[in-house]
């Protein structure tokens, strides 16, 4: 007899996992191991479908490195018995989750598909249904027994989307993810249409492995005209600070004032690194196109191209707590390891 297909649904908390208490009318979670009596539709695919729920399920405002090491081991300790995995997440945080997996997951052949939902499961119009079944469905397609999809992935309302190019960018609407730099890589209608081109397959094999090393001495610093001295030379001599993502106007452009060139080029001789990403949502860095880039390039701050900021973070802490030294860790930010640049 065929074995039938099996999805690891893994839910850490959220707005999706939401119900109604019946006896005091508060949101409080449902227990996903009884997941086919909330949407009984499940069934309907005939799969072996097992959940596990974090204890406590927390919302996503509350995940830390801890949170993506917990989701990443059970990812690994149920690896060779599930043919695809369903994390449930609240959207808030959910690109630097689906981001901080891509670069911990070595040797990934399987999907990981993260969903939630702008309203409840328990919410008569929720989101959450749909999201969840075809979030499954995905999960589980196959061509020629490999898997169509073996990345980390988000899907959410019709598209899905690589995870490490994303950002939320709607607390209002159904489609509150996007990926203004690569374009789904499957969309949902009255079929799935998988975009194989962009979807990346494996070309060595290797085992699974996890890299669950953090350093969280990072920090974002989102230039605005008018910034001032002081600000910018506190957060540089923060002791404990070893990254900076630098958010920077248009194509990479920054003041091209002394002091805050100075501030910068002492942060990179003490041995910090910095990282050029755009306040732009769409677009690339391009250092040295405009005088107001040369001089962070000649400070020696190095091109993030068209990565999210989510994904800057998340990737320069893994590379961060590793313990490859500082010029390998350049090279590093400076390449795509997930697919997470152009
Ligand atoms: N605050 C919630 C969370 O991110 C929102 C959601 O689930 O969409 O956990």
């Amino acid at each position: 007899m065929e074995k039938s297909v099996s999805i690891l649904i893994i839910y850490t908390g959220g707005t999706i996992g939401m119900v109604n208490d019946p006896v005091t009318g508060t949101l409080v979670p449902i227990d996903f191991r009884h997941i086919s009596d909330q949407v009984p539709e499940l069934q309907r695919f005939g799969f072996n479908l097992e959940a596990v729920t974090f204890d406590p399920v927390i919302d996503s405002s509350d995940v830390s490195p801890d949170t993506w090491i917990r989701i990443a081991n059970t990812i690994f300790e149920e690896y060779d018995h599930f043919d695809g995995f369903v994390v449930l997440h609240g959207t808030d945080t959910m690109s630097y989750s689906a981001s901080a997996l891509s670069f911990m997951l070595t040797g990934l052949e399987k999907p990981v598909i993260f969903t939630g939902a702008q309203l409840p499961i328990g919410v008569l119009r929720t989101d959450g249904k749909e999201n969840l079944i075809t979030a499954i469905e995905i999960a589980a397609a196959c061509e020629n027994g490999l898997p169509l999809v073996p990345e980390v992935c988000i899907y959410f309302e019709n598209k899905l989307l690589r995870g490490n190019r994303t950002i939320k960018f709607s607390s209002e609407h159904f489609n509150a993810f996007t990926s203004p730099n690569l374009p789904p890589l499957a969309e949902a209608g009255l079929q799935i249409r998988y975009n194989r081109n962009l979807i990346r397959y494996p070309t060595v094999r290797r085992p699974l492995t996890v890299s669950a090393g953090f350093d969280t001495g990072v920090a974002v610093l989102r230039l605005f005209p008018g910034i001032g001295q002081g600000v910018v030379r506190s957060l540089l001599r923060t002791k404990g600070l070893h990254g900076l993502i630098l958010e920077t106007y248009g194509t990479g452009n920054a003041p091209t004032l002394d002091w805050f060139l100075g501030e910068i080029r002492s942060f990179i001789a003490e041995g910090g690194i910095v990282l050029n990403v755009t306040q732009c949502p769409a677009g690339n860095v391009e250092m040295g196109l405009y005088e107001t880039s040369a001089g962070l390039r000649t400070a020696g701050v190095l091109s993030g191209r068209d990565i999210t900021t989510e994904a800057a973070v998340t990737k320069m802490m893994i590379l961060l707590g590793s313990s490859l030294p500082k010029a390998r860790i350049e090279t590093l930010l400076s390449n795509s390891l997930s697919g997470e640049m152009s």
